[in-house]
Protein backbone atom coordinates (compact mmCIF):
# COMPACT_ATOMS: atom_id res chain seq x y z
CA UNK A 1 0.00 0.00 0.00
CA UNK A 2 1.56 3.26 -0.78
CA UNK A 3 1.70 6.36 1.17
CA UNK A 4 -1.31 8.02 -1.22
CA UNK A 5 -3.32 4.95 -0.93
CA UNK A 6 -2.95 5.14 2.71
CA UNK A 7 -3.89 8.65 3.18
CA UNK A 8 -6.75 7.98 0.65
CA UNK A 9 -8.09 5.48 3.85
CA UNK A 10 -8.22 8.13 6.16
CA UNK A 11 -8.72 11.09 3.85
CA UNK A 12 -12.51 13.30 4.95
CA UNK A 13 -12.23 14.91 1.21
CA UNK A 14 -11.91 11.01 -0.78
CA UNK A 15 -14.80 8.68 -0.50
CA UNK A 16 -13.52 5.63 -1.32
CA UNK A 17 -16.13 3.31 -2.62
CA UNK A 18 -14.58 0.61 -4.97
CA UNK A 19 -11.33 -0.12 -6.82
CA UNK A 20 -13.99 0.44 -10.02
CA UNK A 21 -14.94 4.25 -8.00
CA UNK A 22 -12.90 7.32 -8.52
CA UNK A 23 -11.03 8.07 -5.15
CA UNK A 24 -11.42 11.58 -5.79
CA UNK A 25 -15.07 11.88 -6.70
CA UNK A 26 -16.53 8.49 -6.53
CA UNK A 27 -17.26 8.48 -10.28
CA UNK A 28 -17.03 5.06 -11.88
CA UNK A 29 -13.80 4.38 -13.03
CA UNK A 30 -13.17 4.44 -17.30
CA UNK A 31 -11.55 1.73 -18.45
CA UNK A 32 -7.78 1.42 -17.87
CA UNK A 33 -8.08 3.83 -15.16
CA UNK A 34 -6.87 2.80 -11.70
CA UNK A 35 -7.13 5.62 -8.98
CA UNK A 36 -8.57 8.86 -10.62
CA UNK A 37 -11.54 8.98 -13.30
CA UNK A 38 -9.49 12.23 -14.92
CA UNK A 39 -6.01 13.85 -14.44
CA UNK A 40 -8.28 16.93 -13.04
CA UNK A 41 -9.01 14.86 -9.81
CA UNK A 42 -5.38 13.68 -9.55
CA UNK A 43 -4.57 17.03 -9.98
CA UNK A 44 -7.04 17.84 -6.93
CA UNK A 45 -5.71 15.13 -4.71
CA UNK A 46 -2.35 16.87 -4.82
CA UNK A 47 -3.70 20.20 -4.43
CA UNK A 48 -4.68 19.34 -1.01
CA UNK A 49 -1.97 17.24 0.09
CA UNK A 50 1.18 18.41 -1.32
CA UNK A 51 2.80 21.29 0.69
CA UNK A 52 4.36 23.04 -2.43
CA UNK A 53 1.20 22.30 -4.99
CA UNK A 54 -1.49 23.41 -2.19
CA UNK A 55 0.22 26.29 -1.44
CA UNK A 56 -0.08 27.75 -4.94
CA UNK A 57 -3.37 26.57 -5.71
CA UNK A 58 -4.52 28.42 -2.10
CA UNK A 59 -2.85 31.85 -3.37
CA UNK A 60 -4.45 31.08 -7.00
CA UNK A 61 -8.32 30.61 -4.94
CA UNK A 62 -7.50 33.26 -2.88
CA UNK A 63 -6.41 35.70 -5.80
CA UNK A 64 -3.30 36.75 -4.54
CA UNK A 65 -4.23 39.11 -2.07
CA UNK A 66 -4.13 38.27 1.73
CA UNK A 67 -7.58 36.76 3.15
CA UNK A 68 -7.77 39.79 6.54
CA UNK A 69 -6.44 42.85 5.04
CA UNK A 70 -6.72 42.34 0.88
CA UNK A 71 -3.27 43.15 0.16
CA UNK A 72 -2.13 42.07 -3.24
CA UNK A 73 1.67 40.87 -3.43
CA UNK A 74 4.11 42.83 -5.59
CA UNK A 75 3.55 41.77 -9.03
CA UNK A 76 6.58 40.05 -10.90
CA UNK A 77 7.48 42.55 -13.88
CA UNK A 78 6.60 41.61 -17.23
CA UNK A 79 9.71 41.92 -19.93
CA UNK A 80 7.47 43.35 -22.34
CA UNK A 81 6.54 46.19 -20.24
CA UNK A 82 9.80 47.77 -20.36
CA UNK A 83 11.54 49.35 -23.42
CA UNK A 84 14.88 48.55 -22.35
CA UNK A 85 16.81 45.96 -20.72
CA UNK A 86 18.01 47.93 -18.12
CA UNK A 87 14.64 49.51 -16.88
CA UNK A 88 13.37 45.67 -16.97
CA UNK A 89 16.47 44.58 -14.70
CA UNK A 90 15.36 47.66 -12.51
CA UNK A 91 11.52 46.69 -11.89
CA UNK A 92 12.77 43.21 -11.02
CA UNK A 93 15.27 44.39 -8.25
CA UNK A 94 12.60 46.41 -7.06
CA UNK A 95 10.18 43.27 -7.13
CA UNK A 96 12.79 41.48 -5.44
CA UNK A 97 13.14 43.65 -2.94
CA UNK A 98 9.52 44.21 -2.80
CA UNK A 99 9.11 40.79 -1.66
CA UNK A 100 11.26 40.36 0.87
CA UNK A 101 9.27 42.11 3.41
CA UNK A 102 5.43 42.33 1.28
CA UNK A 103 5.52 38.97 -0.36
CA UNK A 104 2.33 36.64 0.22
CA UNK A 105 2.37 33.51 2.20
CA UNK A 106 0.31 30.83 3.11
CA UNK A 107 -0.62 30.04 6.84
CA UNK A 108 -2.66 26.34 7.80
CA UNK A 109 -5.60 27.41 10.09
CA UNK A 110 -4.69 24.16 11.57
CA UNK A 111 -1.27 24.44 12.11
CA UNK A 112 1.02 22.14 10.02
CA UNK A 113 3.55 21.32 13.23
CA UNK A 114 6.01 20.69 11.02
CA UNK A 115 4.25 18.33 8.18
CA UNK A 116 5.15 20.40 5.70
CA UNK A 117 7.33 17.93 3.92
CA UNK A 118 4.43 15.55 4.24
CA UNK A 119 1.63 14.55 2.13
CA UNK A 120 -0.72 15.27 4.79
CA UNK A 121 -4.40 15.77 5.00
CA UNK A 122 -3.44 19.27 7.18
CA UNK A 123 -3.08 20.54 3.33
CA UNK A 124 -6.58 20.26 2.21
CA UNK A 125 -7.75 23.73 0.87
CA UNK A 126 -10.26 24.85 3.52
CA UNK A 127 -7.66 24.80 6.02
CA UNK A 128 -5.00 27.05 4.25
CA UNK A 129 -5.54 31.03 4.29
CA UNK A 130 -3.33 33.28 2.12
CA UNK A 131 -1.94 36.11 3.85
CA UNK A 132 0.32 39.12 3.70
CA UNK A 133 3.58 38.75 5.80
CA UNK A 134 2.30 41.24 8.23
CA UNK A 135 -0.67 40.10 8.83
CA UNK A 136 0.89 36.19 9.09
CA UNK A 137 3.45 37.56 11.77
CA UNK A 138 0.13 38.85 13.86
CA UNK A 139 -1.49 35.87 13.35
CA UNK A 140 1.72 33.84 14.35
CA UNK A 141 2.33 35.98 17.36
CA UNK A 142 -1.29 35.93 18.34
CA UNK A 143 -0.92 31.39 18.26
CA UNK A 144 1.81 32.07 20.16
CA UNK A 145 0.48 33.56 22.71
CA UNK A 146 -2.56 31.72 23.25
CA UNK A 147 -0.65 28.31 23.69
CA UNK A 148 2.05 29.73 25.65
CA UNK A 149 5.05 28.69 23.42
ZN1 LIG B 1 -12.94 11.63 -10.31
ZN1 LIG C 1 -2.73 41.26 5.38
ZN1 LIG D 1 -7.01 14.51 2.84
Amino acid sequence: MTKRDQLLAVCSLAPRLSDRTCAWCAAELPQRRRTWCSDRCGDLFWANHWWSVARSAAKRRDRYRCRRCGTRGPKRPARVAHRTRTAYLAAMRAWRAAKKTGRLEVNHIDPAAGRHGQLSCVHHLDNLETLCMSCHKVHTSALRHSTGV
